[in-house]
């Protein structure tokens, strides 16, 4: 068995991952829910885990809102072929007589949850698998890093039945993170605690990463219904610029609201489907993942690029341009009202909205 997963350390290789790492039950034993192997599989035994790197070309015309395009399109042709080459694994492992299932790289998630999908809830971690089998290690961010590509990396798994030996996580000094801050700066929806951390055990270690706050947060603004920062200075790619509040509960209204302002604004160049939406997704962040680089030099000048880089407005043919701030407030003075609203100003829930954001908050806390 030794002999096949060195095999399935090279088979992924071979299809362009850097790092390959093997989590077994006992190495997540005492993880979260989302280390449980066996949600992908009853007889899971191990999990082959890899990352491929984005080509960091695409990242500072990117952060700097000068070209969003190009790192859109790597970010997905990434997340397709790691995923690809998970089913491609799995593929292999079941010839081999080994049950097998392929983690996705993103866009799967549990619908057994009290709100299904919506929730964004994996079907397996594939961050504590990377931390648990030395792929790399976990940042202040919550973000899995590498010390060459940063946590500018995109993982996928296999869970298989076979009984593959674990690889040992990485030590602490193999670590890069220096606790710079730089990804919680660069969050706008301020999804990450800036006191508070959690600590994960996984088999024998202990990890830890900033807490979250609600994952609504980062639902928020990462899924592009707004962006603009508190300081108001800049913005992540989204033209909206709705508040982001302070109250975690308020987060499931506004998001419920900021769907229905997304829904009628022009179409795009670029974007993506996801199952949680019938408009395309655009790539609007992912800033914390892509500041953070091991260079702690290029950090800092990435996150210059990104706070000096302007507000984001949309023009009536979809088009998305950064300019200073004030020249953004002077642009959306000069829309019509209705348009204006679909970017900016009151956000308040209909009746109906809050309703349903009840309902649904009465559901989760029923299920436990
Ligand atoms: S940006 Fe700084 S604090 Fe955040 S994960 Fe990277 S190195 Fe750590
Ligand atoms: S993806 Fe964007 S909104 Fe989400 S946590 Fe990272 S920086 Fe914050």
């Amino acid at each position: 068995m030794d002999r096949l997963g060195g095999i399935c350390l090279d088979y992924v290789k071979c299809e362009g991952a850097f790092a390959a790492g093997i989590a077994t039950r006992e190495t997540v034993a005492g993880g979260p829910p989302s280390t449980d192997l066996s949600y992908a599989m009853p007889e899971a035994r191990s999990a082959v885990v890899f990352a491929l790197a984005l080509d960091q070309r695409t990242i500072p015309d990117y952060l700097a809102k000068r070209d969003r395009l190009a790192y859109e399109a790597e970010y997905n042709r990434v997340n397709s072929i790691s995923s690809g080459v998970a089913v491609k694994l799995a593929g292999f492992l079941k010839q081999r007589g080994f049950p097998a299932v392929p983690l996705a790289a993103n866009d799967v998630y549990r619908e057994d949850t009290p709100l299904g999908r919506f929730e964004m809830f994996p079907p397996v971690s594939l961050r504590y698998l990377a931390a648990a089998s030395g792929v790399g290690s976990f940042g202040l961010s919550g973000n899995i890093l590498d010390k060459t590509h940063g946590a500018g990396i995109i993982l996928s798994a296999v869970v298989t039945s076979a009984e593959l030996p674990p690889t040992e996580p990485l030590s602490d000094e193999e670590n890069y993170c220096d606790g710079c801050r730089l990804c919680l700066a660069a969050c706008a929806s301020n999804l990450m605690d800036p006191e508070e951390k959690t600590e994960v055990v996984l088999g024998k270690r202990t990890f830890s990463y900033s807490k979250r706050r609600s994952y609504l947060r980062c639902q928020y603004v990462c899924g592009g219904y707004t962006g603009l920062h508190a300081s108001g200075k800049w913005s992540t790619w989204s033209p909206g610029r709705f508040p982001v509040p302070e109250d975690d509960d308020a987060f499931l209204p506004l998001l419920l609201a900021g769907v229905q302002k997304y829904s009628r604004r022009p179409e795009g160049r670029g974007g993506r489907y996801h199952s949680l939406m019938d408009d395309k997704l655009y790539t609007t962040c992912g800033n914390c993942q892509i500041v953070c680089h091991p260079d702690p030099d290029e950090r800092k000048r990435r996150y210059q690029l990104l706070a000096r880089g302007g507000v984001v407005i949309q023009h009536p043919d979809g088009s998305l341009e950064a300019v200073p701030s004030e020249e953004a407030l002077r642009r959306l003075d000069a829309m019509d009202a209705d348009t204006r609203s679909i970017y900016d100003g009151d956000i308040t829930p209909s009746p109906d909205i809050q309703a349903l954001a009840d309902h649904m908050r009465s559901l989760a806390k029923a299920g436990g």
